[in-house]
């Protein structure tokens, strides 16, 4: 774990919120740190004689946030909410809100109220995969007294908000030391603290990096490379699997062969059945990924076992409910495939499988991997979830799947199915058509051959033909027939 921080560059910087950006892009940049939106960090200052707090908005990304991603609240009001001896999310959510110093000024994270009662002027927040393959072991409190030593406090698996803000507090007021410089929460992440940028994010380094080097210590680190080469899927057996994912879902889904090869030697490890349903290294990463994997191709006989454990662990009342179809999908022929609304959710939820394997595979070759309660993982399903069908309002197209067929005199077609959230497969003769594009829900082609497999390989399925001849027509006949869309005549 490499300190990446330079201090020249961080002292030519006009002020500290300046310098609080730049070491969370440093943390952001690192996605064995965090990803997509997850983690956060603060600053505590005096603006006009009143201490405020500026907390990463929620929803950014660390590693893209800007100084207006930060929302900036007054300490005093939102630090009592810690004396309360219950105090529910959303009324929490209303209570940040109405300390904001400027009401435009984004939503404050989920972990406002615990970066405000840590007495530190810099706090870091991290879902380190380290620190997570040490923590999500049966013995993972002594696992991280070993590897960190007294230098953090070591809080248990509460739900992020005010639950966990207020077990925080208390195992901090009763355990922190002078030597106390960070904080992990089993089944969750890392806090790391300080009183100048360099030595918050300093902090943050020094501890994962402790971790790192236990997980090598006890030969739990390295994870075989062996790059076998990944079988391609049989199409149509692929279109059929998207078509029941989908099904499942209740709405279309691209699913992706993603050719990983850590995804493959997964597939294909022999306590697959046992590891990959302990549930997720931690809980942000049930929102892209669900709370296991799909094992084989059985997506059907999967949404029936998930919609158990919805039925069994949802809240009396809940908000929504997420679907009980599969995300992420090991076969020990294909490897790793994903499911998603759309093609860059297919990114995400691949990156997140790949960081989820190795902190896994660390976690059983130190000990053995565990994960938390099926209730814990639901509750943050629900409260991080949703993005989906948001996405769907915005773009009713988002999961289909278009061939394009005489691409290059269809771009305005083309750029509206994207636009409408479509993923594309363009074909046309010419290399330009690779190129008419560039997004990740676009790939062009110059043979059919390769629209057919690569393309399907990589949004899963076509769901509408446009501008084909009859040999065309005939190729994606039954590919059509395994389309998950289904439309009025
Ligand atoms: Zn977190």
């Amino acid at each position: 774990m490499k300190n990446l921080i330079d201090l020249r560059t961080l002292t030519q910087l006009p002020d500290e919120l300046a310098q609080r950006v730049y070491t969370s892009r440093l943390l952001g940049g690192d996605h064995s740190m965090v990803m997509h939106g997850g983690g956060n960090t603060s600053l505590k200052v005096v603006e006009d004689g009143e201490e405020i707090l500026y907390v990463k908005g929620s929803g950014s990304d660390l590693g893209l946030v800007e100084t207006a991603d930060f929302a900036p609240v007054r300490l005093v009001p939102v630090r009592r909410l810690i004396e309360l001896k219950e105090l529910g999310n959303d009324a929490m959510i209303a209570a940040f809100r109405a300390a904001l110093k400027h009401p435009h000024a984004p939503r404050p994270s989920i972990e406002t109220l615990l970066h405000a009662v840590l007495p530190f002027k810099w706090v870091e927040h991290t879902h380190a995969d380290a620190v997570l393959a040490v923590a999500d072991t049966p013995h993972g409190a002594d696992h991280l007294r070993a590897a960190l030593g007294d230098a953090v406090v070591i809080v248990p698996y509460r739900h992020s908000g005010f639950e966990l803000a207020k077990c925080c507090h208390q195992v901090f007021t009763r355990d922190a030391t002078a030597k106390t410089i960070g904080m992990v929460l089993l089944h969750h992440g890392i806090f790391a603290f300080g009183n100048s940028a360099a030595e918050s994010y300093g902090n943050m380094i020094e501890l994962v990096g402790r971790a790192e080097d236990y997980l090598k210590s006890h030969a739990a680190w390295d994870i075989p490379t062996e790059s076998r080469a990944l079988p391609p899927a049989e199409i149509h057996e692929f279109a059929a699997l998207r078509r029941d994912i989908s099904r499942a879902a209740g709405a279309p889904l691209l699913l992706r062969q993603t050719g990983d090869p850590l995804g493959l030697a997964y597939a294909r490890r022999p306590d697959l059945a046992e590891i990959s349903q302990q549930g997720p290294a931690t809980p942000h990463h049930a929102v892209f990924a669900k709370r296991v994997a799909l094992l084989g191709r059985d997506a059907t006989g999967f949404a029936s076992v998930y919609a158990r454990y919805l039925a069994d662990h949802a809240p009396a009342t809940p908000a929504w409910l997420p679907d009980p179809a599969p995300r992420v999908m090991f076969d020990p022929e294909w490897g790793l495939s994903v499911a998603a609304v759309n093609a860059q959710y297919a990114d995400t939820a691949a990156e997140i499988a790949h960081h989820a394997m190795e902190i896994a595979w660390r976690a059983q070759a130190l000990e053995r991997y565990t994960s938390l309660p099926p209730r814990e993982v639901l509750a943050a399903e629900i409260d991080y979830g949703g993005f989906e069908l948001k996405i769907r309002r915005a773009a009713p197209l988002s999961g289909e799947v278009a061939l394009v067929a005489g691409a290059l005199a269809r771009r305005d077609e083309i750029a509206d199915l994207l636009e409408q959230g479509a993923a594309v497969i363009g074909l046309d003769e010419g290399e330009q058509v690779a190129a008419l594009f560039a997004s990740p829900a676009y790939l062009g082609f110059s043979d059919v051959k390769n629209a057919l497999s690569r393309g399907i390989h990589q949004f899963g399925g076509i769901d509408r033909l446009l501008g084909g001849n009859e040999r065309l027509e005939a190729l994606c006949r039954p590919l059509l027939a395994l389309s998950p869309v289904t439309r009025g005549h």
